[in-house]
């Protein structure tokens, strides 16, 4: 058998600009052969089985296999229990190490723990980088070596690290830290193969999706006006790039270069990635606590009716409605509105976070545990870095900030107006004392 080296992909669903397939092709001493494994772990819990990220991971993994086949290269996809593959695969080939990218969700810590000890038994090297973000879990610390909690201070610390290191790239000075890793360049390493018989779509037990997926390509106005149009649903001012970073098909280095150069504000949203990944990293508890301990004892009401009423987009508020039904018609949720829904469900309504949570895990395209969680803890309130509890988004006075026209709301909830769209389903002024009084207890 020939002596081999696997790259296991993961997050970072693409082949140029990757660290740790760079690492791979460039420093290990075997032809490479890329991996990816649809984890039953994770696949087996989706209910909806047209899932769409489902169909974009293996759509993309798709586009992975097309350019390597050119070259007489393929990509092995296998789906099953991760340790069970990798039990099989040491039969099949001769695996003399194993090189990924670090992922930083506690299944995956453990998932990645738990096969590194194995290969360890076997004498194989894990090798893992950081890919995902600009900076690492264990980066940006405070002077005295502890994690921020705090999101501007830790801002500070990232752009100062950032500053503090120039590179040479294409000829010019860039920050060190956002230096392209040229992964295709050395593409000439990948293992010879013949193609795969790689499983569909429909043997991994999923259907099809028509759902649209946002372009990674972006209108460059939209990053350099992005300070001015990010806070306005109507408008179409953001990057939507979200499910792109989330499985890797651009590079986070690569956004974050251009927006280190055309706009600031834009970076400072990636600063927020970097800085919410750092949180579940460090204080793994909020996958399913509140970060602030006192606030697991808030007594929710937890009605199943106003869930309903919320999930579908029923409220009487039509800010709240016109945001759930973008969410439940396109997969993705503007920002801003994200913040109003969210904390309409957890101060208004006193449904637990948690709902909502997983409500939205559920249906964002670009969901991803660690800025889920951090959003919406800010947003009920109980998070790093929270507003107040007593700082309560009053739904209509956000309608008349950011779509004063009512642009955004008539075209989610065209009956807004009419005798059929619902009454307030919870008057703000009683809804808002009743939070107050909830939290204060
Ligand atoms: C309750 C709630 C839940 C959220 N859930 C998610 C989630 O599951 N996945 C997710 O990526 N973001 C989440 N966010 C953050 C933010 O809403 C989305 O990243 C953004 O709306 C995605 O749209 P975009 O790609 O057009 O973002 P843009 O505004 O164009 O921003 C560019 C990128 O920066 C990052 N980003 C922007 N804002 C934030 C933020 N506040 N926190 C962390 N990263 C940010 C994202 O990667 C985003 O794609 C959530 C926010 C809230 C309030």
């Amino acid at each position: 058998m020939e002596k081999i080296t696997v790259f296991w992909f993961r997050r970072d669903l693409r082949l140029k600009d990757n660290a740790g397939l760079y690492h791979a092709l460039k420093h290990s001493h075997y032809p490479v052969l890329p991996l990816f494994i649809f984890d039953n772990n994770i696949i087996d819990k989706l209910e909806n089985r047209s899932d769409p990220r489902v169909g974009f991971i293996h759509g993309s993994l798709d586009k992975i296999s097309s350019v390597l086949r050119k070259s007489g290269n393929d990509i092995l996809i296998r789906q099953g229990q991760p340790l069970e593959i990798w039990k099989n695969l040491i039969g099949e080939y001769d695996i003399q190490s194993v090189y990924t990218n670090r992922d930083y969700e506690p299944y995956a810590l453990k998932r990645d723990l738990q096969i590194s000890d194995w290969l360890k038994t076997k004498g194989i090297p894990f090798h893992s980088y950081k890919d995902h973000v600009i900076f690492d879990k264990d980066e940006v610390m405070k002077n005295d070596g502890t994690p921020y909690t705090v999101f501007t201070p830790y801002s500070k610390k990232w752009l100062g690290k950032l500053e503090s290191r120039k590179s040479e790239w294409k000829g010019e000075s860039i920050p060190y830290y956002l230096k392209s890793y040229p992964s295709w360049e050395y593409s000439h390493r990948f293992l010879k193969t013949t193609p795969f018989k790689n499983p569909t779509l429909q043997d991994i037990g999923f259907l099809s999706n028509n759902i649209p997926i946002p372009s990674p390509f972006v209108k460059q106005g939209i990053i350099k006006e992005y300070d001015k149009t990010r806070d306005f649903p109507a408008i179409d001012g953001t990057s939507k790039l979200g499910i792109h970073f989330r499985f890797g098909i651009i590079s986070i280095r690569e956004k974050a270069l251009k927006s280190y150069y055309l706009n600031k504000t834009y970076l400072n949203e990636l600063i927020w990635r970097d800085f919410y990944s750092m949180i579940l990293f460090q204080f793994p508890h909020v996958e399913k606590h509140p970060f602030r301990k006192k606030y697991e004892f808030i007594q929710w009401l937890n009605d199943v009716e106003d869930f309903q009423k919320w999930c579908t987009g029923q409220t009487g508020y039509p800010m709240v409605d016109a945001g759930m039904r973008e969410l439940n018609t396109t997969g993705h949720m503007h920002n801003r509105v994200r913040m109003v829904t969210a904390s309409f469900l957890s101060k208004h309504l006193l449904i637990d976070w948690r709902w909502g949570e997983a409500y939205f895990a559920s249906k964002l395209l670009d969901f991803d545990l660690a800025s889920n969680n951090g959003g919406w803890q800010w947003a009920a309130g109980c998070g790093t870095d929270a507003a107040p509890y007593f700082r309560i988004f009053n739904p209509e006075s956000q309608q008349k900030k950011f779509d004063k026209d009512f642009h955004y709301i008539r075209r989610w909830v065209p009956e807004y107006g009419t005798k059929d769209y619902p009454q307030p389903m919870v008057d703000h002024k009683s809804a808002r004392e009743r939070c107050l009084k909830t939290y204060k207890e």
